[in-house]
């Protein structure tokens, strides 16, 4: 008796570890299937300068000819205020795209699959050397450094150790400008993203800015 009870000890002891592995072995192809049953979202992007309005045709057909055979499948287009804004007109810059030049784009994008991003820099970048950008041009009280002005040929380093400029986060105003223009251009592009820029922020917190000066300048650009 003893020895069956013996063996059947054994043999549930067996088949619990042999029960074990199974699961153990299940729970690991299981996993893998998940792994590689998952889509793998591969990024194939470009980031461009919007095209001058007299080569939207040409840029358009780049979109379906070379883009669209390399797969590309996001671009992040760099527009600024080089379009036709109605809701603030007074930012047009240059050469601005009309909303049917960039219906062209959006279709020739959504034809091919590709996402258009639309990029309207945000904080910094708001001038490029001596040329001071569209919206500190219209809005100089935006300006986070006024102080500091732009002569022609302005290189960087400089002795107002000035990159580019920027605008103040703190100024109350700004946003009711700049989200006008940010929510008018996604809608433009049918877009599901909107690219900020706030790359190259040299100038936030400044000492000079009246609304900045103390305030912590990771929070300003967080909050941003
Ligand atoms: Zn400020």
């Amino acid at each position: 008796m003893q020895k069956i009870f013996d063996l059947f000890i054994s043999f549930f002891t067996n088949s619990m570890k042999t029960k074990h592995i199974l699961f153990l072995a299940f729970l690991a192809s299981f996993s893998a299937f998940v792994m590689h049953a998952q889509p793998v979202a591969v990024v194939r992007g470009l980031c461009l300068n919007a095209p001058s309005k007299s080569d939207v045709d040409r840029f358009v057909k780049l979109i379906d000819t070379t883009l669209a055979a390399d797969s590309v499948n996001t671009i992040v287009l760099r527009i600024d205020y080089r379009y036709e804004y109605k809701s603030h007109p007074e930012l047009r810059a240059n050469d601005p795209l009309s909303e049917f030049d960039l219906k062209k784009i959006a279709d020739a994008c959504q034809k091919n699959h590709i996402r258009l991003i639309p990029q309207i820099n945000l904080l910094g970048h708001q001038s490029w050397e001596g040329q001071v950008g569209k919206l500190l041009e219209v809005y100089p009280q935006f300006d986070e450094t006024p102080s500091i002005q732009l002569p022609k040929d302005y290189k960087w380093p400089n002795a107002d150790g000035l990159y580019c400029k920027s605008y103040c986060p703190l100024h109350h105003d700004v946003h009711k400008v700049v989200f006008d223009v940010v929510d008018e251009i996604v809608e433009a592009c049918r877009s599901d993203a909107f690219h900020a820029g706030m790359d190259e922020v040299f100038y936030i917190a400044h000492p000079n800015c009246e609304r900045c000066k103390g305030e912590d300048p990771t929070v300003l650009f967080a909050r941003e």
